[in-house]
C-alpha cells in the first residue's frame, strides 16, 4: 500500500467488499486502545459500547445491501471540547468533570448522520490553552514516535490517537495552532479551516473569534474527505458560511503555474534542521512546476502579542460561565454565593487557565482597554490586510508549522514564555482567519517528524490541500515512517 493512499477509502473498500465487518473493525481499534492507551494517554474517555452500537448499525446496512458513504463505519475520535450528548465532555478541566452535554456539537451531529464510529474523547490542554497537553487534568498525551516527547497541544490527544493507530481520524480545534502543531509533532496532516468554514456550535469556547474545528488525519485525502463532510452553513452558528465546492475530488491536476509565496520572516529564528527540511520542500515544489515568490511580511512580529492579548481577553469572558451553578464542579464548603463562586473557580481551574483569565481581564479593564485590547484589535486589522496583499502576488504561502520538533516532556514546565514563543508560526493564521494545513516534510536527527504549513487565502482549502497532496504523493517515502503499531489495516 502506498502510504499516502487514503486510509478512509481503504477501510471503506474493506467494509463494502465485506472483507471485514464494521463490528470487527471497531473491535480491533478498541483492543488497540486497550493495549496502547496507557502508554500514550491519548484518550481520556473511551466509549466502546457506543462505538459497537454504531458499528452494528453499519453492519445492518451492509447486510441489507445498502450503499455506505465514505465516512460510514470509520472509527474516529473527538477532542474533549466538542460537545457529545450523553457523553461526558470535560475540556480536560477539573471544573467540567462530570459535565454531560444535553446536545451534540453540529460537527458531531453531522458525523453521526454519516454513522461515524466514535471510539471516545481525546486528551487536550485544559480549555485548549497550551502547546503540549500538559495542562490537562488527566496528564499529558505522549508522542507515538517517542514517549519521551509530547504529542503537542492543545489537540495532543487526537494526534497521539491517530499517530498511534488508535483512531483513523479525529476532530480537533485550532485557536492558535492546536490542530497544526500536534499534527506536525506526530507526523500527521492537520487542517485548520477558514474561520466560518466549519460550525463552532457545541465547541466549548476558548477564544470565539479565533476558534475553528478541523481534522487530524494520516493523509491529505483523508483530511479533504472529513473537511468536505463537516464544512458548510449552520443555522446554529451565525459566523458559519454557506456551502462551497467539495475539495476531495479536486486534489489531482498539476502544480504548473501555482505561485508559492515565501515570507522571509517566517524563516528567521527557526531550528536549522527545520529550515533545511523546508528548503528541500521548496525545491520539490519548484521541480513540480510551481513558481516561488519571495516577499517580506514584517507585521508577523506583532502576531504573538496580538494573539495572547485577544485570546486571553476572549477567554476571560467565555470562561465567566463556570461559576459552580450551571456546570460541573462546585466547591464543597462556603458561606455565601460569592464565596462559592470564588472557591469553585480557584479550585476548579488549573494554573495556566487562571493566568490567562487574569491577563485577559486586565487587558479589558477600564484604563487598560485602550492600551492593550484596542491596540491589539487595530493590529489585527493590519495583519489581515498584510495577508490580503500577500495573496495578490501568490496563491499559497509555505512556512514552518513550528520552529522546532516535539518538545521533551518537561519543556513547558521550564519556561512558559518560551512555550508561547513556539506558537509564532501558527497564530498569525487564526488572527487573519485563513485556512492552513500542516503536513510532514521530514525528520530530525532523533527521528521526530518535522511539519510544513501551507497557508491559503480565505476559503481556498482546495488550493492548499491540492498542493499538499502533490507534495505528499511525490515524497511519501521520505516523509512517513511506518511505526510498529500492531495491526494497521
Ligand atoms: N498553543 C496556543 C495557546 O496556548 C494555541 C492553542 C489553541 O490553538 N487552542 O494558546
Amino acid at each position: 500500500m502506498q502510504r499516502n493512499e487514503s486510509r478512509i477509502r481503504r477501510l471503506h473498500d474493506l467494509l463494502t467488499r465485506k472483507e471485514l465487518s464494521c463490528t470487527e473493525l471497531t473491535q480491533k481499534y478498541i483492543d488497540q486502545i486497550e493495549s496502547d492507551n496507557a502508554r500514550l494517554n491519548a484518550y481520556v474517555n473511551v466509549t466502546p459500547a457506543q462505538a459497537l452500537k454504531s458499528a452494528q448499525e453499519v453492519d445492518k446496512k451492509l447486510h441489507a445491501g445498502e450503499k455506505l458513504s465514505l465516512l460510514e463505519g470509520i472509527p474516529m475520535t473527538l477532542k474533549d471540547n466538542i460537545s457529545t450528548e450523553g457523553i461526558e465532555t470535560t475540556c480536560c478541566s477539573n471544573i467540567l468533570k462530570g459535565y454531560v452535554p444535553i446536545y451534540d456539537a453540529t460537527v458531531w451531529k453531522t458525523l453521526k448522520a454519516h454513522n461515524a464510529v466514535m471510539l471516545g474523547k481525546t486528551n487536550m490542554d485544559e480549555f485548549a490553552m497550551g502547546s503540549s497537553c500538559d495542562t490537562s487534568c488527566f496528564g499529558g498525551a505522549l508522542n507515538p514516535y517517542n514517549q519521551a516527547h509530547v504529542a503537542g497541544g492543545s489537540s495532543g490527544g487526537v494526534a497521539s490517537a491517530v499517530g498511534g493507530n488508535l483512531a483513523v481520524y479525529g476532530l480537533g480545534s485550532d485557536t492558535g495552532g492546536s490542530i497544526r502543531q500536534p499534527a506536525s509533532f506526530c507526523g500527521l496532516v492537520g487542517l485548520k479551516p477558514t474561520y466560518g468554514a466549519v460550525s463552532r456550535y457545541g465547541l466549548i469556547a476558548y477564544a470565539s473569534s479565533l476558534d475553528q474545528i478541523g481534522p487530524i488525519t494520516s493523509t491529505v485525502e483523508d483530511a479533504a474527505l472529513v473537511f468536505d463532510a463537516i464544512s458548510g452553513k449552520d443555522e446554529m452558528d451565525s459566523t458559519s458560511s454557506g456551502a462551497r465546492e467539495t475539495t476531495a475530488d479536486k486534489l489531482n491536476g498539476d502544480m504548473k503555474g501555482l505561485r508559492i509565496g515565501i515570507a522571509r520572516e517566517y524563516f528567521e529564528g527557526i531550528r536549522d534542521d527545520v529550515k533545511a527540511a523546508l528548503e528541500n520542500a521548496i525545491k520539490t515544489y519548484e521541480h513540480m512546476g510551481a513558481e516561488i515568490v519571495y516577499f517580506n511580511l514584517p507585521i508577523l512580529k506583532y502576531a504573538l502579542p496580538v494573539y495572547y492579548i485577544l485570546a486571553c481577553a476572549e477567554a476571560s469572558s467565555n470562561l465567566g460561565r463556570y461559576d459552580g451553578i450551571r456546570y460541573g464542579y462546585r466547591a464543597q464548603s462556603y458561606n455565601s454565593v460569592h464565596e462559592m463562586i470564588c472557591k469553585t473557580r480557584s479550585e476548579g481551574f488549573g494554573a495556566e487557565v487562571k493566568r490567562r483569565i487574569l491577563l485577559g481581564t486586565y487587558v479589558l479593564s477600564s484604563g487598560y482597554y485602550d492600551a492593550y485590547y484596542k491596540k491589539a484589535q487595530n493590529l489585527r486589522g493590519t495583519i489581515v490586510k498584510a495577508f490580503r496583499s500577500a495573496f495578490e502576488t501568490c496563491d499559497i504561502i509555505l512556512a514552518p508549522t513550528v520552529p522546532m520538533t516535539a518538545f521533551e516532556l518537561n519543556f513547558t514546565a521550564k519556561d512558559q514564555v518560551e512555550t508561547y514563543l513556539t506558537d509564532i508560526c501558527t497564530v498569525p493564521i487564526n488572527i487573519a482567519g485563513l485556512p492552513a494545513v500542516s503536513i510532514p516534510c521530514g525528520f530530525d536527527a532523533k527521528g521526530l517528524p518535522i511539519g510544513m504549513q501551507l497557508i491559503g487565502n480565505t476559503f481556498c482549502e482546495t488550493t492548499i490541500l491540492k498542493a499538499a497532496y502533490h507534495y505528499e504523493s511525490e515524497k511519501y517515502a521520505e516523509i512517513y515512517k511506518e511505526l510498529d503499531l500492531g495491526v494497521r489495516l
